[in-house]
This record gives structure tokens, sequence and C-alpha cells, in this order.
């Protein structure tokens, strides 16, 4: 349909994106996720993924849906607080809480649900309190701190010297938040918990971590950089998702008994979104049942990380500070580091994207890698080489 009229404006900013090369053009997948996907007909090596431990078609979180489907269907009917909640939804809050250990988690449709819905809950417009923000948060921390209304203050990527001046100009307010990223996701490093956490004792302030990228990952069997840096209750809020590591959708918060019984109070895509649904909610359950059970698959991850990222290095490329996964192959230029995605995809059969301006700084544009546990050797080496002869062809490698 050709837009006319009153709608106008549309045609005219897409147009706009174009001219600014920030239109992002959307590749449809004819498979499953997994190591190899079909795309537009072409069988390649999936390369920028989020599913880290390859769960998104493992067989038995798929049994776990079918299996909640014919038992419970495929709707939850109604938000969580009218009718939406089934007894799934409560076995999965109280297992995520146990494998986080903490007291208890409340379950959103989605990460970015969790982060707009206790974000913006915690702390509301008018309240004596300040956000304390990272720098390089993700869009829905942003968005929460938003919807909230409250002041917030960036503190620089980092930077502790940064944090504790902002703590000591708000020290006080009443209430005074830290919101921080665990797993920085253009480049993989992490946020210093432990540095941090002294500083809120110091401050008395809240610590929330976002850790969409930590679970599945680090820790043991993957309970998230909280276990990482083993700091169990001296942060208070843990947020995750179900979408990445854990292979499902949804998300979720973990954190003391009666401060997760008040999100459910007051948050809003809780109170106003309806509920997940039940093969998503039984295919999560399954999903923490076999972290629990065994690290393999974690375990694997980082053998493959390790080895991909090594012959990388190796090769002379710059990966920066990266401590997890999360592997930004740096080339700088941002024509050039679109070349590659292109390149690597039509000439090598890889599948990995380009991050260019502006969701990373100018002149620091990279091709993001995320090997996944379901990956071969054999699947990393094929990335190696073609990083080698690519690198070579375009004379970035000399
Ligand atoms: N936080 C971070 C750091 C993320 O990377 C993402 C996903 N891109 C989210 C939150 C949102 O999670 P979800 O995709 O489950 O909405």
């Amino acid at each position: 349909m050709v837009l006319m009229g009153k709608l106008d404006w549309i045609k005219e900013e897409l147009e706009e994106l174009k001219k600014k090369g920030l239109y992002v053009t959307i590749r449809v997948l004819q498979s499953a996720q997994g190591p190899w996907v079909v795309v537009n007909g072409k069988r390649v090596l999936n390369m920028c993924s989020n599913n880290y431990l390859g769960l998104a078609a493992h067989p038995k979180i798929k049994e776990a849906a079918i299996r909640a489907i014919l038992d419970y269907g495929v709707g939850a009917g109604a938000v969580r607080t009218i009718a939406g909640t089934m007894e799934l939804h409560v076995e999965l809050e109280e297992k995520l809480a146990k494998f986080k250990k903490r007291e208890a988690a409340i379950l959103f449709q989605s990460g970015y649900n969790a982060n707009l819905g206790a974000i913006s809950a915690l702390l509301r417009k008018g309240e004596d309190g300040i956000f304390l923000s990272e720098e390089l948060n993700h869009a829905s921390i942003i968005d929460g701190m938003r919807l909230s209304g409250a002041p917030k203050v960036i503190y620089k990527h980092l930077d502790m010297d940064d944090l504790k001046k902002k703590l000591e100009e708000n020290k006080d307010k009443k209430k005074k938040i830290i919101v921080t990223d665990g797993v920085f996701s253009m480049d993989g490093d992490l946020a210093p918990l432990p540095e941090i956490v002294e500083l809120a004792e110091q401050y008395d302030a809240i610590v929330y971590v976002d850790d969409a990228h930590g679970e599945g990952v680090l820790g043991s069997h993957g309970r998230g950089i909280v276990d990482h840096f083993n700091l169990h209750d001296k942060v208070d809020f843990e947020m995750g998702t179900l979408s990445k590591a854990f292979g499902v959708i949804g998300g979720y918060v973990a954190g003391p008994e009666e401060a997760i019984e008040y999100l459910k109070q007051r948050a809003r895509p809780f109170l106003f979104s309806s509920a997940m649904n039940p093969p998503d909610v039984a295919a999560a359950i399954a999903a923490v049942e076999i972290l629990q059970k065994s690290d393999d698959l974690v375990k694997k991850l980082w053998d493959n990380t390790h080895f991909l990222q090594k012959g990388l290095r190796d090769l002379g490329y710059d990966l920066g500070n990266t401590k997890h996964p999360i592997t930004p192959v740096m080339l700088y230029d941002e024509k050039l580091a679109q070349e590659f995605s292109r390149r690597l995809y039509e000439e090598y059969n890889i599948f990995a994207q380009a991050i260019v301006y502006p969701t990373v700084p100018l002149g620091t544009a990279r091709i993001r890698l995320e090997p996944s546990a379901a990956h071969t050797k054999e699947d990393l080496k094929l990335v190696i080489d073609a990083f080698e002869d690519l690198g070579k062809k375009t004379g970035f490698l000399k």
C-alpha cells in the first residue's frame, strides 16, 4: 500500500533512515534456531544468535512445550493478577529463585518487560531518590527509568571513581538505585560487581543487575554474574531473560521475597499485559532443570569460546576486553565492518552481524560473533579460516 497525505512523514522517515545507513534489513530464518540455519534458501553458519547453549531446539525442551500445550493450551488467557496465573508460572518462579539462590522471583513476558516493570516500580517520580545508571546500559533499562519518570544520573562505563563521585553528590537522597548490565552486550566486558557492591554498602544504595547475558554462561552451572563473583544476597535484584541461554522467551527478576511481592503489586507489564504462555513456561522450566542437573553445556560453550577467541587473536585480531562468548572482532571502520558481514555471508556462508554507529561509537565498528555450545570445533575453524582469508583479501590483516 502506498502511504499518502497524512502518513507521508513515514515514507520520509524511512528514506532518511536509509540515507543515514540506519535502515535495518531483517533476515528471515526458514529453519529452527541453531548452529546452522537456513536463510533465503541458503544454509549458513549462525554466529549471531544469543542461543548460547543451543537450547532453543533441544528435544527435551520441545517435548515439555508440546506436553504443556496438551495439558494447558496455548494461551494464559489473562494477566497474572486476574486469571492468568497457572501452576506452571508459580513452578517456574520457584525454580528460577532456587537456581539463582534467591528467595523469590517474578516472571515477565520478556526481559525487556522485566526491566521496564521492575525499574519503573522501584523508584517513582516525585520520590526522594535517584537512579545511578551505567553509561552502556541496555535500552530496556533506559526505558524503565523513563517510565519511572524519576531523576537519573549516568556514570561512565566501568568507572568506579565516577560512580563514587555521583553517589557522594547524591548521598542525602533517601533511595539510591545503582542499575547496571552485568555483561555488556556489544563488548562482552563485565561490570565490576564486587566494587559496585562495596560502594553500594558504603552509600546504602540498592543494586539492580541485568544478567541477560550472564545466565547460562557465567558462574557455576550458568547461575550468572552474581554467582561468578560470589556475591549472593549482596546484589538486591537480579534480572534475567529466558530468551538467550534458556532458549525460550520471557524474563524475570529475582530477589528478596517481600521485594518480589511488591513488584507483583506494582510492576506495570505484570499487571497490564497477559501472562507468559503455558508452552513457553514449560519450556523454560525444562531449560532450568537441564542447567540444574548438569553444567556440560556451559563447559562446552566456554571450550568453544576459548577456541574461537584464541584462533582470532592468533591471527592478529583485536577482540577488545571480552570476558564472555560475545566476541567483538574490531574492524573500527564502519564500511569495512559492513563489507566483512556481507562477504562472510555471500562468500563463506557465515551469518555474522556488523555492529556500527550509532549502536557503538564511531570508529569502533566490529563484527560481533557469538559462539554457542551447539557449534562444533569444525564450525568454528570455518569462521577462523574465513577471517584469515577475508582479512588478507581486504588488506586488514598484513
Ligand atoms: N537486557 C539486555 C542486556 C539484553 O541484551 C536484552 C536483549 N537484547 C534484554 C535485556 C531484553 O531481553 P528480551 O530479549 O528477553 O526482551
